[in-house]
């Protein structure tokens, strides 16, 4: 994880991207958001998509309002349902008339909870879109591409035009995506960056950070160094004897920014929960062993 640029961002200001594609900065930033959520809106014509509304933030809303000027919106579409990326659905559909689509409203119950503090519970969409669906503009179509792991509701969407996916939260070029469990899968997640590798994007938009040039190489790179993390954790298991979570991370994480620290945590039992499922780790309590 890295500390965000040097100021001055461009919050609330409308940046084009390419012909179809615009992105409006939300003032939210934090070690978790980079320089903050990052708001897309697609269509050059009179229906526009907008794409991870983000926080519920007056400002930030008056800022897509302006953005979106006389254009009709189509559909708000929310990838996932993290407090930084889909309370502003709500507010933007009463101010423009538009549905919400995009991805499915958290299951809460289906095996414990799965919710935790980052979840934003008032997501409720008319629409949601399953894996291969489509949403159309006048010169826009988006495609959901099911992509669990950073959330197991979570969607990037395809603009077919242009090559172009919007990743969310899943492929990020300022940091590696952060897994909480139980939501949070770290098979699911790389899974997920396996079906992305075998697509043929030209360039990805993330929620948070700069676009993504070489999308293959760095989903190729992703997919190693959590292979290397996987690698490290067995052979501190077997250097170290039994181990908590916590106790790898000042192991496997120099130089962390202390309020990291809980989601560093949180990726490193990730990891030992897909690895456990794989057979390559145990537990007894709190406690992870080798096997
Ligand atoms: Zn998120």
């Amino acid at each position: 994880m890295a500390g965000p640029p040097p100021k001055p961002w461009p919050t609330g200001l409308t940046e084009q991207l390419e012909p179809r594609v615009r992105r409006v900065l939300a003032p939210n930033p934090s070690p978790y958001t980079y320089t903050g959520t990052q708001t897309y809106l697609v269509g050059s014509g009179g229906r526009v998509a907008v794409i991870d509304p983000g926080p519920d933030d007056p400002a930030h809303i008056d800022a897509l309002m302006e953005a979106i000027g006389d254009a009709q919106v189509a559909a708000i579409m929310c990838t996932h349902t993290h407090r930084d990326h889909s309370p502003a659905a709500a507010p933007l559909a009463i101010r423009t008339g538009a549905p919400i689509v995009g991805c499915a409203p958290l299951v809460l119950d289906d095996s414990g909870p799965r919710a935790d503090a980052s979840f934003d519970r008032t997501y409720a969409p008319d629409r949601v879109l399953a894996d291969g669906e489509s949403m159309t503009g006048s010169d826009w179509t988006l495609t959901a591409v099911h992509t669990p792991g950073h959330t197991s509701n979570h969607l990037c969407f395809a603009l077919e035009e242009s090559g172009a996916l919007f990743t969310g939260d899943h492929v990020m070029g300022w940091s590696t995506s952060v897994i909480v469990p139980p939501d949070g899968d770290m098979s699911a997640y790389m899974a997920s960056l396996d079906k992305l590798q075998s697509r043929e994007d030209r360039v990805y938009y993330p929620a948070h950070g700069p676009q993504i040039n070489n999308p293959r190489q760095l989903v190729r790179g992703m997919i190693g160094h959590r292979r290397q993390r996987e690698n490290q954790i067995v052979r501190l298991l077997s250097e170290h004897g039994p181990l908590t979570a916590a106790g790898f991370v000042p192991r496997m994480y120099k130089g962390l920014d202390p309020r990291l620290a809980g989601a560093a945590e949180m990726s490193v039992t990730a990891h030992l929960i897909d690895l456990e499922r794989r057979g390559m780790v145990g537990r007894s309590q709190e406690l992870w062993t080798a096997q």
